[in-house]
């Protein structure tokens, strides 16, 4: 089971959250059938928007990440919700770097308008990548280590991660003492593997943890598509346009690239549509 476990450590002036989403990035493997690059790639991102949607406080909060090659040959894109349900896929060639491109963060907390936050990629380590994004775009102090393990039959052994925040007024002490810490997490996929999430706080931050605000999420890879929620973006195209879609066409048919499944509506079900 997938687990995001978040905790106040070192005095309660560093948030901490630590990450196990091997079954999660095995579904987003399944689903897209992907391999290597790709699935390390996505691997890594659906982790890390697993951390940001535990980070997210309104009930109608959202969070995308997107990654784009500097060509555009590849991108990424992962979205989470509030509810932790995570989803993502891969379009084109993820082999070529992605240093030159860009990163863009979108984060609807529900309230007033979104936040959109975007930084270059500077390296293909995802890990990299959000530590920049976190200094640059909003000025928070994070340290994040995420990392997937792949079998030779290209199955996740383990995926997930550290991450570390400095609350407002850390002391230098305790910034001294993450830092630290963090050097046991250069290959986070292999510690997660040997400890489990459980294992991660009780090996590495017994004894600085504030046990009381200690808790458990389990974030996991689901669609929010559905048949009617399609239907809701369809019927505005208007009747005869739809109608003649089907003419052309035979049906009106929509992919949803987060779960790759296919809506397909005919003449009938187009009609219907309008009859309501
Ligand atoms: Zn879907």
């Amino acid at each position: 089971m997938n687990k995001l476990f978040k905790a106040l450590v070192y005095d309660r002036q560093v948030s901490l959250s630590v990450l196990d989403t091997t079954d999660l990035v095995n579904k987003a493997i399944k689903i897209h059938s992907l391999s290597g690059k790709s699935a390390e790639l996505l691997g890594n991102l659906l982790t890390v928007c697993a951390y940001m949607s535990g980070c997210l406080k309104s009930p109608k909060g959202a969070v995308s990440i997107t990654v784009k090659s500097p060509e555009g040959s590849g991108s990424a894109s992962v979205s989470g919700d509030v509810d932790l349900h995570i989803r993502g896929y891969v379009d084109g060639s993820c082999k070529h770097t992605f240093v030159g491109g860009a990163l863009t963060v979108i984060k609807d907390d529900g309230f007033y308008r979104p936040f959109v936050g975007a930084c270059q990629i500077e390296s293909d380590d995802v890990s990299r990548i959000m530590c920049d994004y976190f200094r640059q775009s909003e000025q928070i102090p994070t340290a994040v280590s995420v990392g997937v393990k792949l079998a030779e039959d290209g199955t996740c052994t383990a995926a997930g991660g550290v991450v570390m925040q400095l609350l407002p007024g850390t002391s230098e002490e305790n910034v001294a003492k993450a830092e630290e810490r963090m050097q046991a997490f250069t290959d986070p996929a292999s510690v997660i593997e040997q400890y489990g999430a459980d294992g991660v706080i009780r090996n590495f931050f017994d004894g600085d943890i504030d046990q009381k605000g200690l808790y458990l999420l389990h974030p996991d890879y689901i669609c929010n598509c559905s048949r009617s929620k399609i239907e809701g973006i369809i019927v505005p195209l208007g009747r005869d346009e739809l109608l003649s879609v089907c003419d052309e066409q035979g049906a009106v048919s929509v992919h949803c690239h987060y779960c790759n499944t296919d809506y397909t509506f005919d003449k009938d079900d187009i009609l219907k549509l309008f009859d309501k």
